[in-house]
């Protein structure tokens, strides 16, 4: 018997619809682009999902026929020429590639581009138009995709993360795959699609504990059942300004009755916490800044200053919290991070021991924040960017924000970098000699990937609501082309949850 053989590709990218700087291929450079056998020997590098994918398929001693496979840290929507450049790439393979059995392709699936609202989708489209509706398509998708009917018509079989943090990379390229391999083996599986018009921000929730944490239990129980073959409860990223965006679940079930009935009676149950996945109430800067002076523990006081958390594809390039901490600049020990490349550049010009004044901030996108004057800041340090990852997530792997300068205004400690990477990451600042462990005050900017670093290191971690393309008061941000109804901005009933619906 001949073997089976899958073509394996992948772009990952989360796109913020409020960043204005347009991703290029150089974003997707610096996480590498791997080409052909590069996918089959670059091991992690190449990305846990599919590593997980070619697991499996190396199990079931299935061919892999590696395209191309790149990924990207969250950020503005992509250039278009950046979507083109990838569907040349891996439409060409497959076009020369011969007999294919499947395709097994990872992606984000809240990807946006100059021109699209749905990149995934289009990336599916043509490749289900490539290789005909009899070869099986699994794919990969973050927890926070936007699953659209483009994505799930044009896919066999559909596969999310289901840990937030996440923490299931691996385990997801495992499950697409796993869906490959009984497909087959002649055991097809029907899946079944539920839109609830919900957002809730990044920072709200997580599947450690709390109401997502039930409901992933639940459905986590149903499979462990064998009621169903797979689950996916997609909290979609709220930062897409696009007219088709929407939370999903998708079930996985021998039977199109019973995956339609699982995804229908999660989508109510996920429709049933709208409120509490909107997260606890937020703290003002001023607020966090008194409960650093007033603490007594030798403990930090993170301040989470989600809005500009690049992982959620804001810019990085926010002053907000520094401009606040300035007046406290001799008082309280702080760590706070600005993407700002002119300013590096100057503290490279000025050299180790300058003192100068720096003007820091806004320079990506001026229309959410504000740049701020800090006079008489000291150069201490200045770095090549290169850090390696405290983890847990991707621990050990080496990151670079490119030229990062850091500066001491009084007892402020500012990393300031070429690009905003990574930030929950504690050796985001440690690597460069800032020790958060050390501080008062701690300005972290990210959603939730920051707390198994900090959570043990601080004394009380403080969402706050501060400006940028990732804002936490969904109502506050400038939507123009969402649905209408979308809860948190009108109420929904459970009326306004879609049918449930398969698709092949
Ligand atoms: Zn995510």
């Amino acid at each position: 018997m001949q073997t089976k053989r899958v073509f394996v590709c992948g772009i990952v990218q989360e796109s913020n619809s409020f960043n204005p700087a347009y991703a290029t291929l150089d974003d997707f450079i610096q996480y590498g682009i791997f080409e052909g056998d590069e996918i089959l020997t670059s091991g992690k590098k190449c990305g846990m999902t599919v590593n997980g994918m070619l697991k499996i398929l190396s199990d079931e001693q299935i061919t892999p026929v590696p395209g191309v496979s790149t990924r990207a840290g969250s950020g503005g929507p992509l250039a278009d020429s950046v979507v083109e450049w990838f569907l040349d790439k891996n439409i060409n393979a497959i076009k020369q590639a011969g007999k294919l059995d499947g395709v097994l392709v990872s992606l984000h699936g809240a990807t946006m581009s100059e021109s699209s609202g749905d990149v995934c989708g289009d990336i599916l489209e043509k490749i289900r138009q490539t290789v005909g509706e009899k070869v099986v398509i699994s794919a990969a998708f973050d927890l926070h995709a936007n699953i659209t009917e483009k994505i799930i018509k044009n896919t066999d079989y559909i596969s999310g993360y289901q840990m937030y943090p996440h923490l299931d990379l691996y385990e997801t390229g495992i499950r697409a795959a796993q869906r490959v391999v009984e497909h087959l083996k002649g055991i097809k599986s029907k899946v079944a699609r539920v839109e609830i018009p919900m957002i809730a921000p990044a920072h709200g929730y997580t599947t450690e504990k709390g109401s997502l944490f039930d409901l992933m239990s639940y459905a986590k129980d149903l499979k462990a059942q064998n009621k169903i073959v797979d689950y996916n409860i997609f909290q979609v990223q709220p930062w897409l300004d696009t007219e088709k965006m929407s939370s999903t679940t998708i079930i996985t079930a021998k039977s199109e009755e019973t995956a339609k009935t699982v995804a229908a009676e999660l989508a109510k149950k996920e429709f049933a916490i709208r409120h509490e996945l909107l997260g606890t109430p937020l703290f003002d800067i001023a607020d966090v800044i008194q409960k650093a002076l007033d603490n007594k523990s030798s403990k930090p006081i993170v301040l989470v200053d989600s809005a500009d958390s690049p992982n959620a594809g804001a810019c990085g390039d926010s002053a907000a919290v520094l401009k606040a901490l300035l007046p406290y600049r001799d008082k309280l020990s702080c760590a706070v991070a600005v993407t700002d490349i002119a300013a590096v550049d100057k503290a490279f010009e000025l050299g180790v021991g300058a003192t100068a004044d720096f003007t820091l901030g806004g320079s990506i996108a001026p229309k959410l924040t504000s740049p701020v004057v800090v006079k008489n800041a000291v150069v201490k340090g200045l770095h090549d960017g290169t850090f390696y990852m405290h983890g847990p997530q991707e621990r050990g792997q080496e990151r670079n924000i490119g030229k990062t300068a850091v500066l001491k205004a009084g007892k402020i400690l500012i990393n300031v970098s070429y690009y905003g990477k990574c930030e929950g990451d504690k050796n985001f600042y440690s690597n460069f000699g800032i020790e958060p462990e050390f501080c008062d005050l701690v300005s972290v900017k990210a959603c939730t990937s920051f707390r198994a670093g900090y959570e043990p290191i601080s004394a009380e971690i403080c969402n706050t609501n501060t400006p940028g393309a990732a804002g936490p008061v969904l109502t506050d941000m400038p939507y123009e082309n969402r649905p209408v109804p979308m809860f948190p901005f009108e109420e929904i009933t459970e009326e306004h949850i879609s049918e449930a619906k398969c698709y092949r």
